[in-house]
């Protein structure tokens, strides 16, 4: 039996005519999987009974089965899911206002090696395919009952690491889940080539930057992939995203304490995110059982805003959600396998 999620609708439809079968059926099937997430040839009611009949004989339709869910008190709810080789990703629910996120993996585990992050200490196992990246939006949607309006690929992995799966499933987010291209973020540690091909697709898909530290010396020694892309390269395939998208760009700052929290990281930071039209989030570190790095104090967060205000185009705090049920990338993965 195989997994009819895991053609792509081009390959859906060669396989249909290969079937036999007119091609536009294809297009009617998928819009059964990915728009309306049947999970049973049976409920595709305008497909003849011969067809579904063949179907059930030769393909199954997977689906993500929460193995664990935890719900914050600030109401994001979190979900392991285990995926059919018994792996176990993390997918996060944010209701904040009138948005819905879905938070989103890309890899089970990563191979950036962050020297702060728990899924950089699991390493990479492998990539996920596209269907299982699409999958956690449609599978959060069904189970909060809630219509989702925003995805970020911020979850477990790196996503210009799995580019060609993470590409496919995109499309199948914005056109068949009906996620708007600029509500769907992603978020690289700051692969160059990736980012690059990023801005040559044709789509207005969004793109954030965990920066982490504005001074070279200092992102190299927490993330490593720092000296192989340096933040002058990593700005130049900025200029030429911005010049392709005209898209303002997100850095992400995660702030830990008595590390990158100085005025003059502040002063740096400013400095790069006045180079292009820019966004700064800044993170407060969730700490991580077994790195030296430390969460900040409220009072750190706010003086290290009040540097960056008069400096930075533009600056939110985004106080980590979920905090009470380890939603900080990686943490319950860690906790129940
Ligand atoms: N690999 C991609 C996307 C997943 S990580 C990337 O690094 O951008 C998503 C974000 O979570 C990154 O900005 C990362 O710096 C941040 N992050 C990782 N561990 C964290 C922690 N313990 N506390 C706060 N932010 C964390
Ligand atoms: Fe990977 Fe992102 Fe974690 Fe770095 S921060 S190890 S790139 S998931």
């Amino acid at each position: 039996m195989k997994n009819i999620k895991g053609y792509t609708l081009k390959e859906l439809r060669e396989l249909f005519t290969s079937m036999d079968e007119k091609s536009f059926r294809a297009d009617q099937i998928f819009r059964w999987l990915w728009v309306k997430g049947a999970e049973d040839f049976e409920k595709m009611t305008d497909i003849s009974k011969a067809l579904r009949e063949r179907l059930k004989n030769e393909f199954y339709i997977s689906s993500l089965e929460p193995a664990h869910v935890s719900t914050s008190r600030d109401g994001s709810i979190k979900y392991l899911f285990k995926l059919e080789d018994g792996e176990t990703i993390e997918s996060v629910f944010i209701p904040e206002g009138k948005r819905r996120t879905v938070c989103v993996s890309t890899q089970v585990g990563c191979g950036m090696g962050c020297k702060f992050c728990a899924t950089g200490k699991i390493g990479l196992i492998r990539n996920l395919s596209f269907y299982e990246i699409a999958d956690q939006v449609l599978s959060v949607q069904k189970i909060t009952g809630e219509r989702i309006t925003n995805v970020v690929l911020m979850g477990m992995g790196e996503p210009f690491a799995n580019l060609d799966e993470v590409l496919k499933a995109l499309r199948i987010i914005n056109k068949h889940i009906g996620i708007g291209a600029r509500k769907i973020t992603v978020s690289t540690a700051g692969i160059v080539p990736g980012i690059k091909r990023f801005a040559e697709t044709p789509f207005q898909y969004k793109l954030a930057i965990s920066l982490n530290a504005a001074i070279q010396e200092k992102r190299e020694k927490i993330m490593p992939v720092a000296k192989a892309y340096t933040i002058n390269d990593i700005m130049d395939a900025l200029d030429y995203y911005y010049s392709r998208k005209h898209l303002r760009v997100t850095f992400e700052y995660v702030l830990f304490k008595n590390f990158n929290d100085s005025e003059e990281d502040a002063e740096a930071l400013g400095a790069i995110a006045s180079r292009i039209p820019s966004k700064i989030n800044i993170i407060p570190y969730n700490q991580v059982e077994g790195f030296p790095y430390e969460s900040p104090d409220e009072d750190d967060v706010n003086r290290f805003a009040e540097y960056l205000y008069p400096i930075a185009p533009a600056v939110t705090i985004r106080w980590s959600r979920g905090r009470d049920v380890h939603a900080a990338c990686g943490q319950l993965r860690g906790m129940y396998t």
